[in-house]
C-alpha cells in the first residue's frame, strides 16, 4: 500500500503536532525504525492522555491500560502495523470538545482503548468533567512549558522518581534529536513501556554497539542516576571532546536508564529497599522475580531461588518476565554488532566479569581483567576510591541467570557488572550528596573500557590496520570471536 500519512499531537509534549510517514508493512526491515519511533510517539501520546485524565478525575499515577499494548511485548511494531492496517479516515488532525485527541485511527483507537481500560464509569460526569479535562490540559501544557524551560536545570545528583525519568527521556531526546532517539523496547509487567535512549552521529559507517542497562534492581538507585549523568556527559562533550568524538565514529550507545520501572517505582512509594520486578505469583501471595537471576543463562542453577518469597527468587522459567524478554529480544537481535554490554549496580566497589554460574574462566578471561583493572586504576584516579575486578564467581557470589553472563554467551565480547559506591556504610541508600562523586569516577571507568575497546577494533596497533581491507579482517575478528 505503499506510505500513510499521520498526524498525531502528542498531549504531554506541549501540543506541538507532527506528521509520520508510516509505511504499511512495519515488518519491513526498512521501516522497522520509524515504526519504533511511531511506537514511542504513540505510547507518550497515550500516556500524556494518561496523565490528563487521572488528573481530571483526581487519580494518581500513569499507568497505561492493560491490554491496549498487550501484543507489542512480541514485536514492537506488529501490534502498530494492524493498527495501520485500517484506513486513515480523517483528513488531519482532529479535536474533540476537549482539544486533546488529535490524529487519526491509530490514536482513535487508543483513545477507546483508554476509556475500555478506565475503571471508573465515564458516563455521569457530564460536561463539568469535559470543563475540568480541558482546564487540567491548560495546566499539563503549562507546566511541561515551564518543564522544557528547566532541562538545563535538571538535576544529576539528585535521585528523580519514574515520572521525571520519563520526562527526562522525552526532553533530553528532543533537545539534541541530531544525535539522540528514543526507542520503545517493550512493556513492564505492570503495563508501563521501557524505552531507551540510542546515541548515535549520524554516519554511512557500518558502527557497533555498546549496551549499558541501569536499574534492573529496584532499590540500586545510584544506577539509574549513572545511566543520566553517562548520557548527558556524552550529550554535552560529543561536539568538542575528542575522545568522545573518536568513540562516536565508529560506536553507537544503547542506554536503558531504568530497566525494572515497576519495581523502581515500588521504591518510591512503598518499600524503598524492594530489589524485585513486581510480577505475581501463586495466586498472589508473593511478588516479583529477581530480573538477574532471569536469563536463559544456566537458569536457576545456583545463587538463585525457587520460592516466589526469596529476593532472589529466578521467576517461574528461563526469561519468564516481560522486562527480561524485551532486554534478550534486542540484545539477540542485534548481538553481532554489540561489542560491549554494561550492567549497572550497586553496592560493593566491584568490577565483575563473567562467570556467575560456575568458576570456569571465559574465553577472554585474561583480558577482561585486563581492561578492568585499568579502569578501575582510571576510577580511583578521580578521587581514590577502590574497587575490585574479578569474576563474580571469585570475588562476589555464584549467580545463575545474569544478564552478563548470558550476554557473554551469546557472544558479546566484553560483558560486565559494576557494582558502584558504596561498601556498606550507606548500602543501597546512598546519599544524594555521594551522587557527583559517584558519576565521576564511573564514568572514568567506563570512558577506559571503551578506549580499549576501541583500540582493539579501530586503534592503530589492531589488526585490521595491517590489512588491504579493514572490513574483512574485521569480520573475520568477529566471527572468529564468536565461535570462542
Ligand atoms: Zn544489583
Amino acid at each position: 500500500m505503499g506510505i500513510r500519512k499521520i498526524s498525531t499531537r502528542l498531549p504531554n509534549g506541549g501540543g506541538g503536532s507532527r506528521d509520520w510517514n508510516i509505511r504499511q508493512d512495519c515488518r519491513r526491515e526498512d521501516s522497522k525504525e520509524l515504526c519504533s519511533e511511531f511506537a514511542i510517539h504513540i505510547a507518550n501520546s497515550v500516556q500524556g492522555t494518561l496523565l490528563e485524565l487521572h488528573g481530571a478525575l483526581g487519580l494518581s499515577g500513569t499507568r497505561l491500560p492493560s491490554g491496549f499494548f498487550k501484543e507489542i511485548r512480541a514485536d514492537t511494531c506488529d501490534p502498530f502495523s494492524s493498527l495501520l492496517s485500517a484506513p486513515c479516515s480523517c483528513p488531519g488532525p482532529m479535536q474533540d470538545s476537549a482539544g486533546i485527541f488529535g490524529g487519526c485511527r491509530p490514536f482513535d483507537n487508543s483513545a477507546v482503548a483508554l476509556q475500555q481500560g478506565m475503571t471508573e464509569p465515564r458516563h455521569g460526569l457530564g460536561a463539568g468533567w469535559e470543563r475540568s479535562l480541558a482546564q487540567h490540559r491548560r495546566e499539563v501544557v503549562e507546566e511541561t512549558v515551564s518543564q522544557r524551560r528547566g532541562l538545563d536545570a535538571y538535576s544529576y545528583t539528585r535521585y528523580h522518581p519514574m515520572e521525571e525519568i520519563y520526562q527526562w527521556m522525552i526532553q533530553i531526546s528532543e533537545k539534541y534529536a541530531e544525535v539522540v532517539t528514543q526507542h520503545f523496547l517493550g512493556m513492564t509487567y505492570e503495563t508501563r513501556p521501557m524505552y531507551y535512549l540510542k546515541i548515535s552521529q549520524p554516519s554511512n559507517n557500518p558502527k557497533k554497539i555498546i549496551w549499558m542497562d541501569c536499574g534492573i534492581h529496584a532499590r540500586e538507585w545510584i544506577a539509574p542516576a549513572f545511566c543520566q549523568w553517562f548520557v548527558k556527559e556524552i550529550l554535552q562533550n560529543y561536539k568538542d571532546d575528542s575522545r568522545i568524538k573518536k568513540l562516536l565514529r565508529n560506536l553507537d550507545f544503547y542506554v536503558l536508564p531504568v530497566l525494572n520501572i515497576d519495581g523502581y517505582i515500588y521504591t518510591w512509594t512503598t518499600d524503598r529497599l524492594w530489589r524485585k520486578s513486581r510480577s505475581s505469583h501463586n495466586n498472589g501471595t508473593c511478588f516479583g522475580t529477581d530480573l538477574n537471576r532471569n536469563f536463559n543463562v544456566s537458569w536457576c542453577s545456583i545463587g538463585a531461588s525457587r520460592n516466589c518469597q526469596d529476593i532472589t527468587f529466578c521467576g517461574t522459567g528461563p526469561v519468564s518476565e516481560p522486562e527480561t524478554k524485551a532486554v534478550s529480544s534486542l540484545i539477540e537481535s542485534k548481538k553481532d554488532n554489540i561489542v560491549c554490554f554494561l550492567t549497572m549496580h550497586s553496592f560493593g566497589q566491584l568490577i565483575l566479569t563473567p562467570y556467575g554460574y560456575t568458576k570456569n574462566k571465559s574465553s577472554n578471561h585474561e583480558e577482561l581483567i585486563q581492561v578492568g583493572q585499568k579502569a578501575a586504576n582510571a576510577l580511583k584516579e578521580k578521587h581514590g576510591t577502590n574497587y575490585r575486578v574479578g569474576s563474580s564467581a571469585d570475588i562476589l557470589y555464584a549467580t545463575s541467570g545474569s544478564s552478563r553472563d548470558w550476554a557473554r554467551d551469546m557472544g558479546i565480547p566484553f560483558s560486565y557488572t559494576f557494582e558502584l559506591r558504596d561498601n556498606g556504610t550507606y548500602g543501597f541508600v546512598l546519599p544524594e550528596a555521594q551522587i557527583q562523586a559517584t558519576c565521576e569516577e564511573s564514568m572514568a571507568a567506563i570512558l577506559s573500557v571503551l578506549d580499549d575497546v576501541y583500540e582493539k577494533y579501530w586503534g592503530v596497533d589492531s589488526a585490521g590496520k595491517a590489512a588491504s581491507s579493514a572490513a574483512v579482517v574485521l569480520g573475520l575478528l568477529f566471527s572468529f570471536m564468536s565461535l570462542l
